[in-house]
C-alpha cells in the first residue's frame, strides 16, 4: 500500500471532479453525455495525458464514450473500471437543492447521478490519475471508461463498445457499479458486492378475440381475456423458484458469518422449501426483494385496446416487465408464464437482455471481499445478485468478469437506495474518503508487481 497519498485532498479534489460530472446535464432520455465526457476529457489533459492516452468514440451525435488507458507491462490482461456518465430524469419541483448543481452541503454532495453512478465514476478517475502520479508499475494495463447509456437500453454505451470498439475495453476482470457500500439490515452492516444480475425479457401478452359493436356485449371479448390472463398472474404469485449458484453463495457467506444454520440447511431442502424457510425466518419483510432473487418475475405495465369506445376491439395487449434470473432463457420464461395464463394468449419479446453471473472463486473476488472486510472489520460481506441490469451483462459478452464495486461506508441514517433514482440524491463526502484508499488498494494489490 502506498501511503504517500493525502486522501482528504484526494477527495477534495474528486468532489471538484464530481460537481463538474454532475453540472453536465446528462438526462437519458435523450442522454446527452458530451459535455460530462468533455469535462472528463479537460480533467485528463491537465493532469498531461495526451491523444495517444485516451479515445472519445461517437455512436450517434452527442452519445460519446471516453475510454483512457494506463500501459502496463503486459505480463497480465487489463483491469476496466467503467462508469456511465446518463442519469435519470429528474422531478426539479421535489428536490430540495438544484439537481444540477453540484453543491456540497453540510458535507454532502448534491445532485442527479451522485449515487448513480458520477459520484463512482468520479471516484475511479481519482484512482486512474493517483495511478499514474504515483507512477504505479503495472503489469496489466488500466482502463478507465466513462461510459453512455446504462440507464436506457445500454445501445450507444456498453453494448456499441462491445460490439464495435471491443480492442479498447478488452479486460479480463473489471468493476462498475452495484455494490461494496454501507446496507444495514436490523443491526448488521452488510457490504454486498454485485457478482450476477438478472436478464431482461420485455415482453407483449396479446389476446385476440371477437370485434363487434359495443352496444351488443358478448363474452369472447379480448379484453376479457388478457384480463383474465392478468388476474391469473397475479393469483399465482409468483413464477416457479430456482435456487442459483450466486443465491446460494449469497445465503452460504451471510449464514456462515452470522453462524447461522440457514445455509446448511438450506442446502438440504428443496427450491420452494427454502424461500418458505427464509419468508419466515425474514418475517415476510422484503418479500419482494427474495422473490426476485429466486423467480423469475413478471410485471405488467403499459396496457392496450381499443381506439374507440363503442367498438369491442378484436386484440387487447399488455407489456410485462420479466426478468429472468441467470442460467434461465426466455424461451424458460414464456413457457412458465403460458403455464399460468392458458393459451388464449399469446407471447412475443420485445426487448431482452442476457444477465450475468460471475465466479466469487476467482482471485479478483477474493480481492475485493478481502479489502472490504477491512473497510469494516465486523460488517458482512455478501456476494449479491442484482434484480435490475447493469453494464455487467453487456460486458460479460466480451468476456470481461465484472463484479459490482463501488466501496464505502455510509452512514446509518443514509437513505440510500431510495436516493438512487429518487429526489434529493448526493452523497456524503466521507463516504468518497473512505472509499477511495479501499478501491486504490485493490488496484495496487492487483494491477501492481
Ligand atoms: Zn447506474
Amino acid at each position: 500500500m502506498n501511503t504517500s497519498i493525502n486522501w482528504k485532498s484526494a477527495t477534495g479534489e474528486t468532489v471538484g471532479h464530481l460537481a463538474r460530472l454532475i453540472q453536465a446535464a446528462t438526462v437519458n432520455p435523450p442522454g446527452n453525455e458530451l459535455p460530462a465526457i468533455l469535462a472528463m476529457k479537460e480533467i485528463l489533459e491537465c493532469e498531461g495525458f495526451g491523444p495517444e492516452d485516451f479515445k472519445i468514440v461517437e455512436s450517434a451525435p452527442n452519445r460519446v464514450n471516453l475510454i483512457a488507458r494506463l500501459r502496463g507491462d503486459g505480463s497480465q490482461r487489463p483491469l476496466l473500471l467503467s462508469g456511465h456518465v446518463d442519469v435519470v430524469p429528474v422531478e426539479r419541483e421535489h428536490w430540495t437543492h438544484d439537481p444540477f448543481g453540484g453543491e456540497v452541503i453540510d458535507g454532502e454532495i448534491w445532485g442527479r447521478g451522485a449515487l448513480d453512478m458520477k459520484g463512482f465514476l468520479a471516484m475511479y478517475l481519482q484512482i486512474f490519475l493517483q495511478a499514474r502520479r504515483q507512477g504505479l508499475p503495472l503489469k496489466r494495463d488500466l482502463i478507465l471508461a466513462a461510459i453512455a447509456d446504462e440507464e436506457d437500453g445500454f445501445t450507444h454505451g456498453s453494448r456499441f463498445l462491445v460490439d464495435q470498439h471491443r480492442e479498447l475495453i478488452d479486460s479480463e476482470y473489471g468493476i462498475t457499479e452495484g455494490g461494496a457500500f454501507t446496507m444495514y439490515l436490523g443491526r448488521t452492516r452488510a457490504y454486498m458486492i454485485q457478482v450476477a444480475e438478472k436478464g431482461v425479457c420485455w415482453l407483449r401478452m396479446t389476446a385476440r378475440g371477437k370485434p363487434g359493436h359495443g352496444s351488443l356485449p358478448h363474452d369472447e371479448n379480448a379484453v376479457f381475456y388478457l384480463a383474465q390472463a392478468i388476474e391469473r398472474i397475479r393469483r399465482a404469485g409468483h413464477l416457479p423458484v430456482h435456487i442459483t449458484p450466486t443465491f446460494k453463495s449469497m445465503l452460504g457467506a451471510a449464514s456462515g458469518q452470522i453462524h447461522s444454520p440457514l445455509g446448511k440447511l438450506a442446502g438440504l431442502l428443496g427450491n420452494q422449501a427454502v424461500v418458505n424457510l427464509l419468508l419466515r425466518a425474514t418475517k415476510g419483510r422484503n418479500k419482494s426483494m427474495l422473490m426476485a432473487l429466486t423467480t423469475n418475475t413478471c410485471s405488467p405495465t403499459i396496457l392496450q385496446a381499443g381506439a374507440k369506445t363503442n367498438v369491442i376491439p378484436s386484440q387487447a395487449e399488455v407489456h410485462l416487465d420479466c426478468r429472468k434470473l441467470p442460467g434461465q432463457s426466455l424461451e424458460d420464461v414464456m413457457r412458465e408464464i403460458l403455464a399460468i395464463t392458458g393459451d388464449r394468449v399469446t407471447l412475443e419479446p420485445l426487448h431482452t437482455s442476457p444477465g450475468a453471473e460471475f465466479s466469487t472463486e476467482t482471485p479478483f473476488y477474493r480481492l475485493l471481499e478481502r479489502e472490504t472486510r477491512k473497510l469494516d472489520s465486523e460488517g458482512l460481506v455478501i456476494p449479491l445478485l442484482m434484480p435490475g441490469a447493469t453494464d455487467a451483462s453487456e460486458y460479460q459478452r466480451a468476456g470481461i468478469k465484472m463484479y459490482g464495486f463501488t466501496p464505502g461506508l455510509l452512514p446509518p441514517e443514509f437513505p440510500v437506495i431510495s436516493l438512487g433514482h429518487g429526489h434529493d440524491e448526493r452523497l456524503p463526502l466521507s463516504f468518497i474518503e473512505s472509499g477511495l484508499p479501499v478501491l486504490w488498494n485493490v488496484v495496487n494489490e492487483f494491477c501492481a508487481g
